[in-house]
């Protein structure tokens, strides 16, 4: 009996009735009932129900009732429609089953390390097998959807003139703000490769080139502390363009997310995307990253509060401080335990005196009562957009810190009383980001984005006077709150490029070191540029409703940056560090 299938386990409906096809796949289940075997065939394009019946053919009937969980198997049989009262419109074939006349078993398989249909399987051990993990329906369709976006972004990119340039993977240092992953030279003993951060320098270098338009589907190596969105490896979709200014780069990239959006999901993007200064973003909800789903925006109420007799709001404005609230919404009915579990909160996110006035068919109730007149109240009210129901939050202190802080407070509220998102999808642009920012270990000056981002050109010449006042010509494309890319118009001049790498504190000797090929191919008429790049893992998670990137890659790395499956990272063998002229000084326990 042959194996090659006929048709696939996920193909074959009522129409079918009557043809005699071969079905391999796996065993996904083994159903024993009446004296009968039921047993579920599965590959990754679907489900069929194959019957054996003791009575056609004994022998057939054993071998069935001998199919255990993910054995591979091959069946060949007449399609036939199921009885009355067992469709089963839940499955594609579920109109259909194969009566068996021939059944063959391709290979065994060990009883399962966890059970395939169950929720929430350890992680760890769905990493450790993959291969068992990805046989899942839902993994094999968070592939394809990858699949499939990565394949729209080409032929987007393909239908604007753009040309896919793969770039070198052993480079030399590319900064994005992350540590490098490095490779040992063996023909160079001392010297190392970096793995590339991104492909940031040689698609600037394509510039200068002529090419005008590149794309690049490009896997980027940071070695950085993991969280949950982050991978040692991962993919951006990574682009460069000559002669354009951000809004170009803005609109092309909407025009890009809305067609792979429709190619993809059948869903409609509204572009032009919302867009806030990195200002607006920082004061209005507290991070670059916001999420505005949900209303909750952060309000400065200082001048209606200020001068109300109450120490901790009087204090903080007559110190330089601001007073700042939110409305969340319908939660005015919130019991005293509930405030001050919130307030509790409040102070994990560094709000130590959150002050509650929370409104309950009109009445407002709380401290503040005591201190603002109902003029001032309804004042405050109407300054925060706030209903008759709804629990108002404020906090005192300095303006940052607590935007800050009530940004997080919003979102943590957003999860806590489950508030419905106003859309299934929002983006915004953040603009207008700051140049330099101070590295809150080191405390020195580093370029906010990357040090090859320009300043906006009325802000140039603040660059060496006041630094931190600088506004870069970056922009950052945000996703439901998670930051999707980011990009800027790059510089191109090399005194610029000088300037800027002085500023962060890199000597001439030291910027013509690292980046002295950069600086000499901008001697040679490069063009003005820019581009952006955006995390395809995360893009993909997002459509397919993961809250993690790992759901959307055949093979992560868990939280230690170790791959369960592979066991890397390893120990290179006493042969292989002699060759390569290395000692390892520590035991791998380390
Ligand atoms: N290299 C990117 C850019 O295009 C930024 C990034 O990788 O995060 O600016």
């Amino acid at each position: 009996m042959s194996y090659v299938r006929t048709h696939t386990c996920g193909e074959l409906c009522g129409k079918d009735a009557g043809k005699h096809v071969c079905l391999s796949g796996w065993v996904n289940k083994r159903r024993d009932l009446g004296g009968l075997v039921f047993v579920d065939i599965r590959d990754r394009y679907g489900m069929t129900q194959v019957f054996f019946d003791p009575n056609a053919n004994a022998e057939l009937f054993n071998l069935a009732s001998s199919l255990k969980p993910e054995y591979v198997i091959s069946v060949e049989g007449a399609v036939s429609l199921r009885p009355e009262g067992m469709v089963n419109s839940s499955m594609s074939t579920g109109e259909i089953e194969i009566t068996a006349d021939k059944l063959e078993i391709l290979n065994t398989s060990k009883p399962l390390p966890f059970n395939m249909d169950q929720d929430n399987l350890d992680e760890n051990l769905r990493m450790k097998y993959r291969y068992l993990d990805l046989r899942r329906p839902e993994m094999s369709a968070n592939l394809r959807l990858r699949h499939k976006v990565i394949k729209a972004v080409r032929d987007y990119f393909d239908a604007h003139d753009f040309i896919e340039i793969e770039t070198p993977s052993l480079v030399n240092s590319t900064p994005e703000g992350a540590r490098d992953y490095l490779v040992p030279s063996r023909v160079h003993p001392g010297k190392f490769y970096a793995l590339p951060q991104s492909p940031q320098l040689f698609k600037q270098l394509l510039m200068v080139g002529g090419l005008d338009k590149y794309f690049q589907i490009a896997r980027c190596y940071r070695d950085e502390d993991l969280r949950a969105d982050r991978q040692p490896e991962f993919t951006q979709i990574d682009l460069e363009m000559s002669f354009v200014e951000r809004d170009n780069i803005l609109s092309l990239i909407e025009g890009m997310i809305a067609f792979v959006f429709e190619r993809t999901l059948d869903y409609s993007v509204a572009a032009p995307f919302k867009r806030l200064t990195w200002l607006e973003a920082m004061d209005k909800y507290g991070s670059d990253k916001p999420d505005l789903r949900f209303p909750m925006e952060i309000i400065d109420v200082s001048d209606i509060v200020s001068d109300s007799g109450f120490k901790v709001f009087d204090s903080a404005v007559s110190d330089g401080g601001r007073v700042r609230g939110i409305v969340v919404p319908k939660r005015g009915s919130s019991s005293r335990k509930e405030c001050d579990a919130i307030i509790e909160k409040g102070k994990e996110f560094g709000l130590s005196g959150l002050v509650a006035l929370a409104f309950n068919s009109g009445t407002p109730k709380g401290v503040l009562t005591k201190f603002l007149k109902e003029d001032r109240i309804n004042e405050l009210k109407k300054a925060m957009n706030a209903g008759g129901d709804d629990l108002l939050l404020f906090a005192a202190g300095e303006s940052r810190s607590i935007s800050v802080a009530l940004g997080k407070l919003r979102l943590y509220l957003a999860d806590k009383f489950q508030l419905e998102p106003s859309e299934r999808f929002n983006f915004l642009w953040v603009v207008d980001f700051p140049l330099f920012s101070i590295d809150a270990e080191t405390k020195r000056i580093v370029a906010e984005h990357h040090p090859f981002t320009s300043p906006v050109p009325e802000d140039e010449g603040l660059m060496e006077t006041a630094p931190l006042k600088v506004r870069s010509n970056a922009y950052d494309l945000v996703l439901n709150g998670v930051e999707l890319g980011s990009g800027s118009i790059r510089i191109h001049s090399r005194s610029l490029q000088e300037r800027l790498f002085k500023v962060i504190g890199l000597s001439l000797e030291q910027a013509n070191e690292k980046f002295g090929y950069l600086m000499t191919a901008f001697e040679y008429g490069a063009p003005p540029h820019g581009g952006i790049a955006l995390g395809a893992d995360r893009l993909t998670a997002i459509m397919a409703g993961k809250d993690s990137i790992r759901e959307v890659l055949a093979f992560p790395k868990n939280h230690q940056a170790i791959c369960p499956l592979t066991g890397a990272p390893v120990r290179p063998s006493d042969e292989q560090l002699k060759i390569l002229n290395l000692k390892v000084n520590c035991s791998s326990e380390v």
